[in-house]
């Protein structure tokens, strides 16, 4: 089929995306919608997730919601295998949720370390079989894989994070090794230094913003709507031989040293 910019196009598509009242997984939320998706947010409160749904509809998106921890497998492929009887297929699954935990890596609790791998890295690959089984029925599908800079780069106190990160960039190229021949696309796209709620103890250290400044080439923050496009082009048909690559949203950060 040939190319028009329709290839962009996600209408007729449904896209959960995980962690997704807030931040990141809201912004994403909102630009798929934009391109015509109906949305699927996702939070552990099912009255926030609601009322962050009802917002988007009265911005003219169509929005569901689904209601699960994506540390809890039974719970979320109760969720995922409930929203596939009863609205329909999701087309686009978008693993975003996630948090951040810092310490010294000498003295970081193993109980943090646990309960930031079962977010980061055990919530993709619990979310994403429960989806993926589906989307394998179908041979059609779109997973994208919240990644980060720090699936590339380290920085001191934050090894749990990094280790996560570098992770789901693994998995993401492994779900492509065994998923591609089924027609599903998994691609990460990491995003540099946003200002949102994980990030706050950062955007209130004017010392990391002028660092975080002279290191990034485009000499900034990212604005969370600058991740959309690179969103809508992974769930998009204008992807479609594009599978297991991981797609750096930074500014340049990772380009240079
Ligand atoms: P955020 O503002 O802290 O939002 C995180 C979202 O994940 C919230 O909606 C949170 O829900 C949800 N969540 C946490 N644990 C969950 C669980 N067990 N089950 C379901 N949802 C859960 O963070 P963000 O900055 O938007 O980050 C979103 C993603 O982008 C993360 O994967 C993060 O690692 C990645 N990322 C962020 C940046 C950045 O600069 N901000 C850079 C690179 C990568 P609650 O409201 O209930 O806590």
């Amino acid at each position: 089929m040939s190319f028009t910019t329709t290839s962009f196009q996600l209408d007729g598509r449904r896209a959960l995306i995980t962690g997704s009242s807030r931040g990141i997984g809201l912004e994403l939320a909102r630009g798929l919608g934009a391109a015509g998706a109906t949305v699927v947010i996702n939070d552990r409160n099912a009255e926030k997730a609601k009322a962050v749904a009802a917002q988007l509809r009265e911005a003219g998106i169509n929005a569901e919601t689904a209601i699960f921890d994506v540390t809890n497998p039974e719970q979320l492929q109760a969720a995922i295998d409930n929203l596939e009887a009863q609205n329909g297929a999701i087309d686009i699954l978008v693993n975003n949720a996630g948090i951040q935990k810092r310490a010294p890596l000498e003295d970081f609790c193993a109980s943090d370390w646990h309960a930031l791998m079962r977010v980061n890295l055990d919530g993709v690959f619990h979310t994403s079989q429960a989806v993926a089984r589906h989307m394998i029925k179908r041979q059609r599908g779109k997973i994208i894989n919240i990644c980060s800079v720090q699936s590339q780069l380290a920085r001191p106190t934050i090894a749990p994070y990094a280790a996560s990160k570098g992770a789901v960039k693994m998995l993401t190229q492994s779900m492509c090794a065994e998923w591609a021949r089924h027609g599903i696309q998994a691609n990460g796209l990491a995003p540099g230094y946003f200002a949102t709620e994980m990030n706050q103890a950062l955007v209130d250290n004017p010392e990391f913003s002028e660092w975080l400044c002279k290191r990034t080439p485009a000499g900034r923050w990212g604005r969370v709507e600058e991740l959309c496009g690179a969103a809508v082009f992974l769930a998009s048909a204008a992807s479609d031989f594009i599978n297991g690559q991981t797609l750096f949203v930074d500014g340049g950060l990772t380009s240079v040293v």
